[in-house]
């Protein structure tokens, strides 16, 4: 087993030990927050075919070349054209089309005058002023042409995507399925959420964040309670986890003499990889491989350590698993609004609140950053990342910051 990795280190090893898991046709309806697990061709141009942007009237642009305001022109309607319906025929020279927005555009055609910009004048239309060639048309396959790849293989489902499959009129779609993951936590002073709290009893409360993080991502999180600190309660645990396809087990791993994980884990067949990542919070991190395939994150029990640790390392693994491009957090730069000091030798994970001056965003730590105070991680936009070698951090320096919070790129009102 190796010991003592960097963050890079373990999360690369984490990564390439990762498999994308298989695809699954679902249905369309439920498929947000997945990964495609094909790439998605056009079966057929959209629009179908031209078509007019707009209630007005389809004409022939060269008809009204020389009209104006004093010279205006005055054409029959010959007839009309509602969305959904198809034209009579074709619109010859002197003639225009009564068309509403979303109708096919006659052959002839070739733009359209909206409505208010016409007058009636009995049963023919005054137009003023001149039209260019495909003025408020959509041009037949603007959006997309028949056999064009319109999503790539391992693109995340949000609503957008959804809409452009349900106009290819894809009501299945094959994505990567969602990862099972078994949420495991061990401790004799623990309890349930509603359990007795008399005396120095904590509630689990990394099982509810966790299973919270991994539905955000799309992955199913499996309960399965609280082991006791001996090793049969945390044997029968991990053999409840045992078909999952990812188990976070918060019940430390470490060397403790309570610490029963390693060797069940051991026991069942699972092989420990690595043990220990050089970072703060979350050092005692342990990863392993059943040998059926599925992984195995030891996390600290410290829940901001539990939680740190999930985002660097679970979270990318699980996005994998369900085959999307992009698995990292993502971060921007901002400038630091205190002064941070570390010893050299591990990476820090700060939490920081970011608050934007003009151009920039300023860092500031949300305070106490014990890793068992999760008042200052509720209160934290994202985690600075204070580099392993590093020793200061000057007031002003520019730093990177992950985001946390999904919500977190929304604004604070309309754009002005
Ligand atoms: P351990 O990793 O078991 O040494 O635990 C480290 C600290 O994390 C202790 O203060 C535990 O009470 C706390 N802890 C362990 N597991 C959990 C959990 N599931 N939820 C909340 N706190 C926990
Ligand atoms: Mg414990």
């Amino acid at each position: 087993m190796k010991r003592d990795l960097s963050v890079k280190e373990a999360s690369d090893w984490i990564q390439e030990a990762t498999p994308r898991l298989p695809a699954e046709m679902v249905s369309l309806f439920e498929s947000l927050g997945q990964s495609l697990a094909e790439a998605v061709a056009s079966p057929r141009d959209l629009p179908p075919s031209d078509c007019s942007a707009m209630d007005g009237f389809a004409v022939r642009a060269e008809d009204l070349v020389r009209a104006h305001s004093d010279q205006p022109v005055d054409l029959p309607v010959v007839f009309e054209i509602a969305a959904g319906g198809s034209p009579a025929r074709p619109l010859a020279a002197g003639e225009v089309a009564r068309i509403f927005t979303g109708a096919p555009l006659p052959r002839g055609a070739d733009a359209v005058v909206r409505q208010e910009d016409t007058q009636s004048q009995g049963d023919r239309i005054r137009f003023t002023s001149a039209v260019p060639p495909r003025e408020h048309v959509r041009d037949a396959g603007e959006d997309m042409r028949r056999g064009e790849e319109v999503l790539r293989a391992g693109a995340r489902l949000g609503a957008a995507e959804i809409g452009v499959l349900a106009s290819l009129g894809r009501s299945m779609v094959a994505v990567h399925r969602r990862p099972r993951v078994a949420i495991l936590s061990g401790g004799d002073e623990l309890v349930e959420v509603d359990g007795d709290l008399n005396g120095d009893r904590i509630v689990s409360s990394n099982s509810y964040s966790l299973a919270a993080r991994c539905r955000e991502l799309g992955a199913q999180p499996i309960y399965l309670g609280i082991s006791k600190d001996d090793p049969q309660s945390v044997e029968n645990q991990f053999r409840a986890a045992l078909g999952a396809d990812c188990v976070v087990s918060s019940a430390g791993v470490s060397v403790g003499d309570h610490d029963h994980v390693r060797p069940v884990l051991e026991k069942l067949g699972c092989n420990l990889e690595f043990w220990g990542v050089k970072m703060k919070p979350g050092y005692p991190l342990a990863f392993g491989r059943f040998d059926g395939g599925g992984l195995v994150f030891g996390l600290p029990g410290n829940p901001v350590s539990a939680f740190v640790t999930f985002e660097q390392f679970v979270r990318p693994s699980l996005l994998k698993m369900m085959g999307s491009e992009r698995c990292f957090l993502a971060s921007i730069r901002a400038r630091l609004g205190e002064p941070l000091s570390k010893k050299v030798g591990r990476m820090h994970f700060v939490r920081v609140r970011l608050v934007r001056e003009g151009q920039e965003w300023i860092a500031t730590t949300t305070g106490n950053q014990s890793s068992g105070v999760m008042t200052s991680l509720a209160e934290a936009d994202g985690l600075l990342i204070f580099p392993l070698e590093e020793e200061n951090l000057n007031e002003g320096a520019s730093v990177e910051v992950q985001i946390l919070k999904r919500n977190w790129f929304s604004g604070q009102g309309p754009p002005l």
